[in-house]
């Protein structure tokens, strides 16, 4: 039995038990993820720059974008993706393999603690040298709550922990280029990072990009929509102009997608707070709602929840 088939099998066991666990913000909301075994959306590979591919899949179903670094060091993947999704992921990454020995997993870094970003972790941390940020293993290794979708989120088993935190950042020398993972305080959750693979000029967000897409904000477990924003404008000054950029959701984009998250972040927040200050209820902003320039925005997480993360936010 190989050790695949081993790990399929032990998958298949882990995914009645943690489906709900490990589907973060997949659960959330209106859509139901798939049950067990009928994971049936596909996962495709889109080429980014030199060894960097990023893995989407039917945006929301089967998790959060995937950025990969396939060469001779082996495999290094940025989030996996939602539990029961973590078959299919591995199928990709054997696809993206370079020569016969050198496709193994070395690496998952997690951009933070979501199970649609780190809901594979149970699946390959037998594998790989699971990295994250100090609160990622924090919060997954205690039960959490997130109330705005009615989620109530077991700890994870150990196996599903990152074996190496950070304070602040830590780098990985992987494929010819060093891989920068810097911690941005308070922005979707309280322990999310980026992950810049500094030769490929590459970015991974995580969820502090949604491109074209209303963002969810973690606020009770850290996240904000101030500190959110600000981080986002640092982005923009840090990294080149241009740089790719692998959103936590929605297709590839660049700096000038990001800089238009930012400008409708600014602008709705704006629109809340304004609405707070004159009296509003949270019920009445969301009744009237955004101006119609927004409402492409509007997808799993709709006006309405975009609308009640804000004034979350604002309250807090
Ligand atoms: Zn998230």
């Amino acid at each position: 039995m190989t050790r695949n088939l081993v790990r399929q099998l032990t998958g298949a066991c882990l995914v009645g038990a943690f489906i709900f666990a490990g589907t973060g913000i997949g659960v959330a909301a209106h859509i139901k993820p798939p049950k067990p075994g009928k994971a049936d959306f596909p996962i495709s590979v889109v080429p980014v720059a030199g060894p960097i591919s990023m893995l989407i899949g039917a945006n929301g179903f089967t998790g959060g974008n995937v950025g990969v670094s396939s060469g001779p060091d082996g495999i290094l993947i940025v989030d996996d993706k939602l539990q029961p999704y973590s078959h299919k992921l591995e199928a990709r990454l054997d696809d993206l393999k370079t020569c016969t020995f050198c496709g193994d997993l070395k690496f998952v870094i997690n951009t933070h603690w979501h199970g649609d970003h780190a809901g594979g972790n149970a699946y390959f941390g037998d594998e790989a040298v699971i990295v994250a940020h100090d609160n990622v293993r924090k919060l997954m290794s205690a039960p959490q709550e997130i109330k705005i979708f009615k989620m109530k989120i077991p700890a994870s088993p150990d196996e599903a922990l990152p074996v190496i935190t950070y304070r602040n950042s830590v780098s990985v020398h992987f494929n010819g280029e060093e891989i920068r993972v810097i911690h941005y305080p308070n922005g979707h959750t309280d322990g999310d990072s980026v992950v810049h693979f500094t030769k490929s000029n590459v970015l991974h967000l995580g969820d502090h990009f949604f491109n074209g897409l209303f963002p969810f904000i973690d606020v009770e477990n850290g996240g904000n929509v101030i500190s959110m924003t600000r981080n986002i404008g640092e982005i923009i000054k840090t990294f080149p102009a241009d740089v790719k950029i692998i959103p936590g959701h929605g297709p590839l984009g660049n700096m000038s997608d990001l800089k238009a998250m930012l400008v409708m972040m600014k602008a709705t927040t704006k629109i809340v707070k304004d609405r707070m200050a004159a009296g509003k209820s949270l019920k009445e902003i969301q009744a009237a709602g955004f101006p119609e320039k927004w409402k492409s925005w509007s997808w799993r997480i709709t006006t309405e929840t975009w609308i009640a993360v804000i004034h979350a936010s604002l309250k807090k």
